[in-house]
């Protein structure tokens, strides 16, 4: 018997040389180089390294979280079909970013916990779930590696919730106690709150910093009732330095996690601990939320953080590319910066989308090439420049000629705005084509006229309904437009 299977081993091996560690590696690049187009083996694949291959894991690290989410993605089922292939037994490919992976070795070592053992309380697989069951990590803020100060970039919309974090994490408990950091989804909350948490344990590495959803606290109460265990969960959570609670909204309505969340908040402020909350509203406007949480979520500083302006939008993009080391046009970077204005993670979402398409295509990062990528409605809408014009012309009163024209007549320049504004939104045309569309202006102006638009669009409300009568017109979707 076991001769038959040494026998055999030896055959498997002598008609498929198992290759060694990194060779595997080598050989599924190969493969891989045969199989996709020149720009997506260039983008991703050649920059992957070799980092470990045991008990059938192949670990590769990768540059950036961009490129090895791509790899998770869009690649890894064929290099773990190449892999098994070469190797002739099941093979699972790990892919790790590379800069994390170094640091979180670093700081899972130096860290300490203050809300280990919890119990398991749902499977969900949530982030700061999924840190805190970790048994072998004692330190569990649940942070993103990659939600730091400094990969926020400050606007005027951000200034003051950015000084406030800033201040909290240097002085924990003393002038903005708590601090609520309240804006709509998508424009950095959870970002600028765990940036607190990082720079804490950058100052201090033994603080005990608790990063913890509401969702998850109240998770955690459900069980720690069930299971008769508040005495620990009490423990658990009151022993923090600096407690971030991400979404308090979602405390609305439910009675028994406010109680308990109240006697939590008490306990904390009172020995002086730092608490950070978010929310999508300011705590007022939270239905539904006890008189007394009001009271004690608006008894330190609340921060509110709006949309980014332009300049802003295109700083987070030039940011992100350079993070990614990657180059994108200015120009590019202006017109992805000037279709999605409300949602920085759509922003994100915008920019990753470009730079696929551009590596998947093989064309090249131009406007031109990945506009119709980025049609922010969603649906594919295509509004010709022709109709744009007529259309506003028709709701504002006003002749396409004057909007053509170099009149500064106040109804004419505010149609040819929103003309600008709307040609942006449900066209694929550059700033500087727009310009030629409206008698040869130039593309600053666009860019102003469309700043302007966007900015009176939430205080001008008969404005507002003109827009929208447009876009009705020319069916814009306008779901994700405010
Ligand atoms: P929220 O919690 O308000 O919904 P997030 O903090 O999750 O928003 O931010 C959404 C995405 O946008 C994240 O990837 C975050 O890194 C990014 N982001 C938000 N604000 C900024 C900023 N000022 N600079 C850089 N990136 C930002
Ligand atoms: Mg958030």
């Amino acid at each position: 018997m076991t001769n038959l299977s040494f026998l055999l081993r030896f055959i498997i091996h002598y008609v498929k040389p198992v290759p060694t560690r990194n060779e595997l590696w080598m050989k599924v690049q190969e493969l891989l180089q045969k199989n996709l187009s020149k720009p997506s083996y260039e983008t991703w694949i050649r920059p992957a390294e070799f980092f470990d291959f045991k008990d059938g894991s192949l670990t590769l690290l990768a540059p950036n979280s961009f490129s090895s989410d791509w790899l998770r993605k869009n690649y890894s089922q064929t290099i773990e079909e190449f892999a098994t292939e070469i190797y002739g037994h099941p093979v699972k490919v790990l892919i790790k970013v590379k800069e994390e992976f170094q640091s979180n070795k670093s700081i899972k070592k130096k860290s300490i916990s203050n809300l280990d053992q919890v119990n398991s309380v749902s499977d969900r697989d949530t982030n700061d779930r999924q840190s805190i069951q970790s048994p072998k990590k004692k330190f569990l803020p649940g942070l993103n590696l990659r939600y730091v100060f400094n990969r926020f970039v400050v606007g005027p919309n951000s200034r003051m919730a950015h000084a406030a974090a800033m201040a909290v994490a240097e002085a924990p408990g003393r002038e903005f106690n708590p601090l609520f950091i309240c804006g709509g989804v998508g424009l950095g909350k959870t970002h600028l709150m765990q940036s607190i948490g990082h720079y804490r344990l950058e100052i201090d590495p033994e603080a005990k910093v608790a990063y913890v959803s509401t969702e998850t606290f109240t998770n955690d109460l459900i069980v720690a009732i069930r299971k008769d265990g508040m005495q620990a969960f009490r423990n658990r959570y009151r022993e923090a330095d600096l407690i971030l609670v991400d979404d308090i909204q979602f405390i609305e309505g439910k009675e028994y996690t406010q109680e308990e969340f109240f006697h939590t908040f008490n306990a904390l402020h009172e020995a002086g601990r730092q608490i950070v909350l978010t929310s999508d509203r300011p705590p007022s406007q939270i239905p539904r939320l006890q008189e007394r949480l009001i009271s004690r979520f608006s008894m330190g500083l609340i921060a509110d953080i709006q949309a980014p302006d332009l300049e802003t939008r295109m700083a987070i993009l030039q940011k992100k590319a350079e993070h990614e080391r990657m180059r994108l046009p200015r120009d590019l970077i202006q017109f992805i910066a000037g279709r999605f204005t409300s949602n920085i993670r759509e922003l994100e979402g915008a920019f990753t989308r470009a730079v696929a398409f551009a590596s998947i295509t093989g064309l090249p990062m131009t406007v031109e090439s990945v506009a119709p990528m980025l049609d922010p409605t969603g649906q594919g809408v295509e509004v010709k420049p022709k109709q744009v014009m007529e259309k506003v012309a028709e709701v504002f009163g006003v002749t396409e000629e004057e909007m053509r024209s170099a009149s500064r007549r106040r109804p004419v320049s505010q149609a040819r705005q929103v003309g600008m504004y709307l040609m942006r939104h449900g066209t694929d045309l550059s700033l500087p084509r727009i310009g030629e569309s409206f008698g040869g202006k130039d593309h600053t102006t666009v860019m102003y006229a469309i700043e302007q638009i966007e900015k009176k669009l939430s205080t001008e409300p008969q404005l507002a309904s003109q827009v929208q009568k447009v876009k009705d017109l020319l069916q814009i979707d306008s779901r994700k437009r405010r």
